[in-house]
């Protein structure tokens, strides 16, 4: 089943024409539960990875002798799937409120220092005949492997994530690895991903307002505004709020790449290339969830009826406080090493 964004509530041009020169496109990959394959583009599948080279480690010094089980995680989200099934209201039985604290247990690895070698968890595997916006990578590849650590504790505050990207020319893979090495236990569940099948979706956006010229932000500013205190006269507390450019015109939600970075947490600041000092380009974003409440808006018309929960979280992955991670890509060479920032 594809998956299709409504057309817009209103077209953002005819009020802002100078908008038609900063109109972009970004591809919303719609991850939706599902039994990708290897030569699938995915979320949370089997990557297609050489049988003999090395899978993906975390050497970063932190801790990793503390955390879930991945099954115990996975079973976690099968009872609750199997509630939901027999209707929330029902609640849990007391057996399944047993089995639940029991899943949640954190367990002690004994004997790991806080270098050895964590095996990363493949995240997801685009392929660039899938994903019309996906930037090129190096030297004619066209295959990107996403990896990352499942602790929360790297970078400057100890509390960052950590991402590995992988590009490689997928003709040249030939044995497949079967069995990936899997961490004994995670740090936190969010970084566990439910194996998602794609759909692909090329939609326009526009860049984040505080990266438009002064002027022009100004007035979008000024628009959003008043547009809300409209709707605020008209429907008292409670209403569906209104139809504003941050939200429901600029930059869709969900897993998607190119396109532009939303700033609304942390406002924009210089995502410039470490190593040639570029200014970087949006390669991915992973997303806490696909859509939202307030207007809606961006809902596939595939999924007008359904609620949010549990359906606009299909991956079941979860960044920073339920937001979302930027992956950077440098245009001057997509050799050099990726950035992120969680908005
Ligand atoms: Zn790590
Ligand atoms: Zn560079």
């Amino acid at each position: 089943m594809t998956r299709t964004t409504p057309p817009r509530p209103l077209d953002i041009e005819a009020h802002f024409p100078e908008l038609a020169g900063h109109r972009g496109t970004t591809t919303r990959l719609h991850p939706r539960a599902g039994s990708p394959r290897v030569e699938d583009s995915s979320v949370g599948g089997p990557l297609l990875w050489p049988v003999d080279e090395p899978w993906p480690v975390c050497v970063q010094p932190h801790g990793r002798d503390k955390g879930r089980r991945l099954a115990d995680i996975r079973r976690e989200r099968e009872l609750w799937a199997a509630a939901r099934k027999r209707g929330v209201r029902a609640g849990l039985s007391d057996a399944e409120r047993e089995t639940l604290d029991e899943l949640q247990r954190t367990y002690r690895v004994p004997g790991v220092s806080e270098t050895d070698p964590v095996p990363m968890i493949g995240l997801a595997q685009l392929y660039r005949r899938d994903v019309p916006d996906l930037l090129p990578g190096p030297d004619g590849c066209d295959l990107l492997q996403v990896f990352w650590c499942p602790f929360d504790a790297h970078g400057r505050t100890g509390y960052e994530s950590y991402l590995e990207l992988r590009w490689r020319r997928s003709a040249e893979v030939g044995e497949v690895l079967t069995a990936p090495p899997l961490p004994d236990v995670v740090g936190y569940a969010g970084y566990v991903p439910e194996p998602c099948v794609l759909h692909p979706e090329q939609v326009i956006t526009y860049p984040f307002a505080g990266l438009l010229p002064q002027d022009l932000c100004d007035r979008l500013d000024a628009w959003d505004e008043a547009r809300e205190e409209e709707a605020e006269d008209e429907e008292g507390d409670g209403g569906a709020g209104a139809v504003g450019y941050q939200y429901d015109l600029s930059i869709p939600p969900g897993w998607r790449a190119g396109g532009y970075a939303s700033w609304h947490l942390t406002d924009p600041y210089a995502m410039d290339c470490r190593t040639c000092a570029a200014p970087m380009e949006l390669l991915l974003t992973i997303d806490s969830s696909e859509w939202d409440g307030g207007s809606g808006s961006w809902k596939p018309v595939e999924e007008r009826d359904l609620p949010p929960h549990p359906f606009a979280t299909p991956t079941q992955v979860v960044v920073g406080n339920h937001g979302e991670l930027n992956v950077f890509a440098c245009p001057a060479d997509p050799a050099h090493p990726h950035r992120w920032s969680v908005q």
